[in-house]
């Protein structure tokens, strides 16, 4: 990172910052062109590696990027803040940011989904036991991204 003043390393304020992002973009290769989306997500850490779930449509152009598999970027962002200045070059913005890549792997049994609809649903109410539709479970497609690359950097 340029800035290396404005990277974030520790994995506690790292995942401060995940959990105060509402949205993560997810960065699909489509045919050599990028295919950007925004989604609900939610993450889980076990020794130091974050995973990301989602959970979708069982069709449309992101379900079928999702089942080839392979790698998607993600970027999440929070506390955006408009700093004024005196003139315009003095103007800046605040602002924290997560981003990186990882593999997609899409979920294979009720069970695994039904983990990563947990971690949504936990992600977004802060509530962790949830029961879910098995007929819903059974036509959502959920996927999980296991982070390989991920960097933090917050400009405060
Ligand atoms: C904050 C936020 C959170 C979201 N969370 C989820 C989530 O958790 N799960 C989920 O499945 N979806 C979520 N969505 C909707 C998601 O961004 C997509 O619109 C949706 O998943 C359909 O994607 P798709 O590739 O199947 O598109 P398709 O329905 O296959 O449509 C393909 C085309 O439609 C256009 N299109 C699709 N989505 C959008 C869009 N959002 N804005 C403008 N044009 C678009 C694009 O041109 C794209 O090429 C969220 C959207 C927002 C803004």
């Amino acid at each position: 990172m340029r800035r290396s003043d404005r990277e974030v390393t520790d994995p506690v304020k790292i995942r401060e910052i995940i959990s105060a992002c509402s949205c993560c973009r997810l960065g699909f290769c489509d045919g050599g062109r990028a295919y950007i989306v925004p989604m609900d997500f939610g993450f889980t850490e076990k020794d130091g590696r974050c995973t990301f779930y989602f959970h979708s449509a069982a069709e449309g152009r992101k379900a079928g990027l999702v089942r080839k598999g392979g790698w998607a970027a993600f970027e999440m962002d929070c506390g955006h803040e408009l700093v004024e200045g005196s003139r315009a070059c003095a103007y800046t913005a605040r602002y924290c940011c997560v981003m990186g890549g990882g593999r997609l792997i899409p979920a294979e049994t009720a069970e695994e989904k039904r983990a990563g609809l947990t971690a949504i649903m936990a992600r977004l109410t802060g509530r962790e036991q949830w029961d879910f539709d098995e007929a819903v479970v059974e036509k959502t497609l959920v996927f999980r991204l296991e982070a390989e690359e991920l960097t933090c950097k917050v400009h405060e």
